[in-house]
């Protein structure tokens, strides 16, 4: 698999789109463009990408709107909104929309990959999963082998793909309330049976892997009307 940062570009003007895409690809990222909201959220469910530079003036949903819809999503996910000269600027940065940055056109490309690279940096650095081995109730999960271990006794066992696409959305989500949906978008799997598309079901199975008392589930928990969130371990 392509271990490099995922960047996905969403500009409606081609040309600009194409510029910068391939820019960054120069710079060694992968990059996928986008046209706006629709093409957006067809990638996000595939994928969530490492940053999304997100062009402020979009026909139909703004680049506001996509910010607050990838914020809900995932806090992971890096956001640089790209802006006119002609808009203001302070709305666009902290709470209201959650981007992390932003960059007025015309700008340097120089200027954008240092800010790229900023981003890219504070998302890494606050992602709760340092390493590739997760912590989850009472299992430890290993994003790179694939695998659930049991440091009670040492055993270790390999995960079909549809719960460990659903583990490591918990593991690179921690205490946010993942709506159940969203779910099942971006864990459907490839060979899809009716069995592995019921999150229900295939929470079912995974509080019987990780918790400690699965009837009283303390990692992987349900949020009335959303969904389930991971809350991992306390120590
Ligand atoms: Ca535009």
């Amino acid at each position: 698999m392509d271990s490099r940062p995922h960047i996905v570009v969403v500009e409606d003007e081609a040309s600009q789109r194409q510029l910068l895409v391939g820019y960054l690809e120069k710079q060694n990222f992968r990059v996928s463009g986008a046209d706006g909201g629709p093409a957006l959220r067809k990638l996000i469910e595939r994928e969530l990408p490492a940053l999304v530079l997100l062009d402020v003036g979009l026909p139909g949903e703004d680049g506001f709107a996509l910010a607050r819809w990838l914020r809900e999503r995932s806090g992971r996910i890096g956001v640089i909104m790209v802006t006119a000269a002609s808009e203001t600027v302070d709305r666009i940065v902290g709470l209201e929309t959650g981007a992390d940055d932003y960059i007025a056109k015309p700008f340097e490309p120089r200027e954008l990959l240092a800010r790229v690279k900023s981003v890219l940096r504070r998302s890494a650095g606050a992602a709760p999963t340092t390493g590739t081995r997760v912590r989850m109730g009472r299992r430890v999960l290993d994003l790179e082998r694939r695998t659930l271990a049991d440091p009670g006794n040492g055993s270790e066992e390999t995960l079909a793909a549809s719960e460990f696409d659903l583990l490591k959305v918990f593991a690179e989500n921690p205490n946010r309330p993942l709506n159940r949906d969203w779910l099942l978008e971006v864990t459907a799997h490839r060979e899809m049976e009716a069995y592995d598309r019921a999150i229900d079901l295939r929470i079912t199975r995974l509080r019987k892997k990780i918790e400690i008392d699965p009837a009283h589930p303390d990692a992987i928990r349900t949020v009335r009307g959303v969904g389930y969130m991971f809350v991992p371990p306390k120590d």
